[in-house]
């Protein structure tokens, strides 16, 4: 289909930047957007976001092609149910942005199971504390997982056509089952979050009482509690709507606790030694310290020196690419050289990267 009508109903900071990205590789097609509040409503008319744009969930929905719920997933749920009394186009496509994929898409086959209606769950794995229109991002998911979760409503030629009318969003799509997927992030995302939160809680209490903890709270608990700055609701959401299998993490954790203690108890020298050198293993092995959460970005690698203004220097040449992480690899210290690590999210940014450091200044740049 040359033109498609695709509603993009909640023009959030994913809704709005779905929005840019589809708009990229197909400017013909028509955005219809949905949105409560009326600010992200006249920011998506604004910026080009949306065509046209209402504060009735209901009145754009029998004109969709392709129908894109990124809302609340409690809401993304209410709105599943009200789409299935509505009169939609025949075989009209139906997808969301929730962070948890089994209760969506359990709603989804049961409240669509008589319908000529196609739904396939995403989760794009990719955003940020921002919200709202005012947030929208074009190049949010570049390189970013975006996970799509098949249904009994799916084809073959669903996902095929979801990722075609997702193709601007530059994303890797993947996909895997709904349960799958909400077993995984609750190892990697879910409970995480709630550790890093307790972590404050318990930080915070302490520090009642004793005052330095706030003072000496440094790099490491630092690096550890990042993501309890998290969206409350978001998170009070995506537990709720994945409470087996995070309680199930819970349940594992607090006998590793348990375990560490014993050993702490019983001076166990050797097992203690043993249960971190392990843990170090582990993580060297899914080098995560390599990804930054997300897999090949694209590096280069600097060698520099230890001079005033050095990273300065460089940062301006990279003004306005897609830089997205920047460190200093200590460990291939020699002396007085460096190795500045930057990565950046496509191929022609790094390549131009290279170009213009060594065009402007004397410095080696390396592309592993
Ligand atoms: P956001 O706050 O930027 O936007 C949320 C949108 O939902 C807004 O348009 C808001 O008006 C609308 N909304 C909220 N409650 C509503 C209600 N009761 N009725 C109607 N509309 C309502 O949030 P976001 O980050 O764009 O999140 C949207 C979805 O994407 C959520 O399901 C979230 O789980 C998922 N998600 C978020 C991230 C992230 O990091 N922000 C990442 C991946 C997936």
């Amino acid at each position: 289909m040359d033109h498609k009508v695709i509603y993009v109903a909640g023009l959030g900071l994913i809704g709005s930047s779905v929005a840019l990205g589809i708009k990229r590789d197909h400017p013909d097609y028509t955005i219809l957007g949905y949105n409560r509040s009326e600010k992200s409503r006249q920011i998506a008319l604004e910026r080009g976001i949306a065509d046209e744009v209402t504060d009735d969930f209901t009145s754009f929905a029998p004109l969709a092609d392709v129908i894109i719920l990124a809302v609340p997933i409690k809401q993304t749920i209410a709105f599943i149910e009200e789409l299935s009394r509505l009169s939609l186009k025949k075989n009209v496509l139906i997808t969301d942005a929730g962070s948890t994929k089994f209760e969506i898409v359990k709603a989804a086959e049961h409240n669509f199971r008589h319908q000529p209606i196609r739904f396939v769950g995403s989760h794009p794995m990719a955003g940020s504390h921002k919200s709202g229109a005012i947030a929208a991002d074009v190049n949010l998911f570049e390189n970013a997982y975006y996970i799509l979760t098949p249904t009994s409503l799916t084809t073959e030629e669903t996902i095929e056509e979801l990722k075609g009318d997702l193709s601007g969003l530059r994303a890797r799509f993947i996909t895997i089952d709904a349960a799958e997927h909400d077993r995984v992030t609750s190892q990697i995302s879910h409970f995480p979050h709630v550790i890093a939160a307790s972590l404050m809680e318990q930080a915070g209490e302490y520090a009642k009482e004793h005052e330095m903890t706030n003072h000496f709270a440094a790099g490491g608990f630092r690096d550890m509690t990042r993501i309890a700055e998290s969206e409350a609701g978001m998170w009070a959401s995506i537990l709720l709507t994945n409470k087996e299998s995070v309680l199930d993490r819970i349940e594992d954790f607090k006998q590793r606790l348990d375990s560490v203690a014993d050993k702490i108890k019983n001076q166990d020298v050797d097992g203690i030694w043993q249960y971190f050198s392990h843990a170090k293993t582990i993580r060297q092995e899914m080098e995560i310290h390599k990804r930054g959460g997300l897999d090949s970005f694209y590096d280069i690698f600097i060698n520099i020196p230890d001079e005033e203004d050095v990273i300065l220097t460089i940062l301006e040449l990279l003004r306005g690419t897609s830089l997205v992480n920047l460190r200093i690899n200590e460990k291939n210290r020699d002396d007085i050289h460096g190795i500045l690590q930057i990565s950046f999210k496509n191929a022609k940014d790094q390549a131009h990267a290279q170009k213009v450091i060594e065009r402007h200044t004397h410095y080696k740049v390396m592309i592993q």
